[in-house]
């Protein structure tokens, strides 16, 4: 079986190799021959994550680290996705209401009588420098 180290646990568990408790215990995927991941995931401490990965326990902790610094930033980038898009349908709601008075582009493209697309195209172009 191969594995790929996905990060650390700052739960508690008990080692899937050897059953010792492990404070922070090393989150193992395991991964097919091209390196695809399989999503069967185990907990273990550092040494038996050494032996099934074949690496040194050093290796381990800093690939572990490594591997919880990206899944830090992809949490933070993807919060920063939510913010902008709330900030963005809040900014196209109070642009519909100052200039159509209403609060959807189907209801300002009936009360206009243009195209959906225009109206949201006219919206998109206003909050351009929200981007
Ligand atoms: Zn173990």
């Amino acid at each position: 079986m191969t594995y790929v180290i996905k990060g650390t646990s700052n739960r508690a568990a008990t080692c899937d190799e050897c059953g010792k408790d492990v404070q922070h215990p090393i989150q193992l995927e395991t991964i097919d021959l091209t390196g695809n991941p399989l999503g069967h995931r185990t907990y273990v401490g550092v040494d038996c994550a050494a032996a099934r990965t074949r690496r040194s326990a050093k290796a381990v902790k800093a690939d572990a680290a490594r591997a919880d610094r990206e899944r830090k930033a992809d949490a933070r980038r993807q919060a920063e996705r939510e913010a902008f898009s709330q900030r963005y349908d809040q900014a196209e709601l109070e642009w519909l209401r100052e200039t159509y008075g209403v609060t959807t582009i189907d209801e300002a493209s009936e009360r206009a009588g243009k195209d959906w697309i225009d109206v949201w195209t006219e919206a998109r172009a206003a909050l351009t420098e929200l981007d």
